[in-house]
């Protein structure tokens, strides 16, 4: 069967590189990002975070190395880690060695930053020596002023060059194992800096919108960035840079990549009704009581709560699990098909329920263990509410007379 991921363009073939274990590009599943905002140094604090990261679908996670008490931090984390560490460099290329030291799976070398091109080259050889991959990136905010100047701005040209002088110098000895980035704040720029950067090199591509602030606008500006080279096939390697817990990023990253069936569904997939004039019940307390109630959950399913059950169950035929609103009752359905009849005041409750059955024990099961009054009970709520609101709830009929009336009288 088609899934999602082959309704988008074909991913662009990379070549692949290894950190610490996770495999990033050559059609290695795109893996999720995101970083730490403890003080490195603060071991268990900063430990704490990496394993809530993970837990909220982290791939691999970063880590400031500012500072020599960072880099002990380092080392001492690393072993404890449940996931590939990479750690972030600044200015100092002393940063990066004792990074390297402390047995870091990835480094990340902004290259407006560390400018020296005999420390760039040290940092790749040393690199090279232990089989720890650079991520080269680039970022428009501290594009090389010499860039800047050439090309009249951080344009996508000239962020796409800064990164091709960074593999220049590695190149130089011998050093080739790298992904790329290309970021910028402006989405636009982004998406253009990536589509040259994945015309230009066959490197894995780390995407990402930085700087882009807290959400709901910081993910939604991710969201469209990522997602539009994603969905372009481009792109190995994702991270949202969000003004918020970086649990919130994680979260963010692997969402988006379930979504769009570019990794497996692990969590919940909760869908909702707009709401309409047809809505039974408060859509959206209802939905959000659902969400708070399973979101912790970990059930890999799609969940819909729709506001009547006139149209609910078939709007939402596809989910795995649906509960539809109708007179002062819930119908709980599973892949369109009524199980169950239940108050409102326990609607939330016995989706709950059934959604953790129904992972348990599958489909078949659930629908053999169905209420077999239940089909004939929504059946009579449909028939009640159509005649209660009429099949059309617009009147339609009532409002084409009135609008023949007025043209006729023109
Ligand atoms: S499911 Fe019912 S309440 Fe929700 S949008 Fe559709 S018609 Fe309206």
């Amino acid at each position: 069967m088609e899934t999602s991921a082959d309704l988008l363009y074909p991913r662009r073939p990379t070549r692949q590189i290894n950190v610490g274990g996770v495999l990033i590009g050559g059609g290695a599943p795109v893996s999720v990002q995101s970083m730490t905002t403890t003080k490195t140094a603060d071991v268990e604090g900063t430990l704490q975070q990496i394993y809530a990261l993970a837990a909220a679908g982290a791939d691999l996670v970063r880590c400031t190395c500012n500072e020599v008490a960072a880099a002990e931090g380092l080392a001492q984390i690393v072993p404890r880690s449940p996931v590939p560490i990479v750690a972030d460099i600044h200015f100092h290329v002393e940063m990066a060695l004792a990074a390297l030291e402390a047995g870091v799976h990835g480094l990340r070398l902004n290259p407006g930053n560390l400018r020296k091109p005999s420390e760039i080259k040290l940092v790749a050889s040393e690199a090279k020596d232990r089989g720890v991959p650079i991520r080269i990136g680039v970022n428009a905010g501290s594009l090389h002023p010499d860039l800047y100047e050439r090309f009249g701005g951080a344009t996508p040209e000239a962020l796409v060059e800064s990164a091709r002088q960074e593999l220049a110098y590695f190149a130089e000895v011998d050093f080739d194992d790298v992904k790329i980035s290309v970021k910028a704040s402006s989405v636009a720029l982004m998406i253009a800096a990536y589509r040259l950067a994945s015309e230009t090199f066959d490197h894995p591509l780390h995407l990402g919108v930085t700087e882009a602030g807290p959400p709901p606008g910081g993910l939604i500006k991710g969201s469209a960035g990522i997602g539009t080279l994603l969905a372009e096939g481009i792109g190995d390697t994702i991270r949202y840079s969000l003004t918020a817990d970086p649990v919130e990023e994680a979260r963010a990253g692997r969402q988006l990549l379930e979504t769009l069936g570019l990794r497996e569904r692990r969590g919940l997939d909760l869908i909702a009704c707009p709401s309409c004039g047809r809505a039974e019940v408060d859509v959206i307390a209802v939905a959000n009581a659902a969400q708070a109630a399973l979101e912790h959950r970990q059930l890999p399913i799609q969940i819909a709560v729709m506001g009547c059950v006139v149209n609910g169950p078939g709007e939402a035929r596809d989910a795995d699990l649906g509960i539809a609103a109708g007179r002062r009752r819930g119908h709980l359905f599973i892949k369109g098909k009524i199980v169950r009849v239940v108050r409102e005041d326990e609607m939330v409750e016995a989706l709950v329920e059934e959604a953790e059955r129904l992972v348990a024990e599958g489909v078949e099961a659930r629908l053999a263990a169905a209420d077999p009054n239940a089909e004939a009970e929504a059946e009579a709520d449909r028939a009640l509410l159509l005649d209660a609101k009429g099949a059309d709830a617009n009147q339609a009929n009532v409002r084409i007379e009135a609008i023949h009336r007025r043209t006729d009288a023109t």
